[in-house]
C-alpha cells in the first residue's frame, strides 16, 4: 500500500471499505466490456459520497489516444457538475494511473487518487516512462491536499493486466 500526503484534508469518502466498495464498481465497469477495447481500465470519481463519473478505455472506440478511462471519467464528471474542477473529489482507477491521467488528476484538482493494481505489479507497456513515477508528480506537486492510495482489491485489478514479466503479443503492446 502506498500513502502520499494525506496531511490536510481527509474528505468523507476515505474510509477503506467504501473504497472497496468504488473499486469495485470500477472492475465492474471492466468487466462489462468486450477484450476488444484495449488496456481494460476501469475509472470511478466520487464527490460527497456518489459517483459523478465514470470511464473506461475508449481510445479505440473514440479514435482518441488520450480517451484513457480516467480522462473518459473526468470529462463526464465535470459535464454532469458543470464544474472544471473536482476538488474535493476521489478518482479510483483499476491500475495506477499514467502520466497523461495523473497530471490530469492534477489539473482537476482531485483530492484523492485510489488504485487497485500498482505499476510494479504489472508491464512496463502500462507507463511512458522508463524511471519517472507517476507517484513522484503527486509527491512533487504543487498541491498540498493530494494524495494517492494504492493496493484497494491490488490482486483482482492486477490480474485483469499483464505481468511485469509476461511476453505481450505486439499487437496489444501499449506504449512500447
Ligand atoms: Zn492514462
Amino acid at each position: 500500500m502506498v500513502l502520499f500526503r494525506s496531511d490536510q484534508r481527509q474528505n468523507a469518502d476515505s474510509n477503506a471499505n467504501r473504497d472497496d466498495d468504488f473499486m469495485r464498481r470500477a472492475l465492474a465497469l471492466v468487466q462489462a466490456e468486450p477484450k476488444s477495447v484495449g488496456a481494460p481500465i476501469g475509472c470511478v470519481i466520487v464527490l460527497n459520497g456518489k459517483i459523478v463519473g465514470e470511464g473506461t478505455n475508449e481510445v479505440a472506440c473514440q479514435h482518441d489516444p488520450t480517451a484513457h478511462a480516467e480522462i473518459v471519467a473526468i470529462r463526464r464528471a465535470t459535464q454532469s457538475l458543470e464544474a472544471q474542477e473536482l476538488r474535493g473529489a476521489t478518482l479510483y482507477s483499476t491500475l495506477q494511473p499514467c502520466g497523461m491521467c495523473t497530471m490530469a488528476s492534477i489539473w482537476a484538482k482531485i483530492g484523492r487518487i485510489v488504485c487497485g493494481a500498482e505499476r510494479g505489479q504489472v508491464h512496463r507497456m502500462y507507463f511512458e516512462d522508463r524511471h519517472l513515477d507517476t507517484l513522484d508528480f503527486i509527491a512533487d506537486a504543487y498541491r498540498a491536499d493530494l494524495s494517492i492510495k494504492g493496493g484497494v482489491l491490488g490482486s483482482e485489478c492486477a490480474a485483469l493486466y499483464y505481468g511485469a514479466d509476461d511476453i505481450v503479443p505486439i499487437e496489444e503492446q501499449g506504449n512500447i
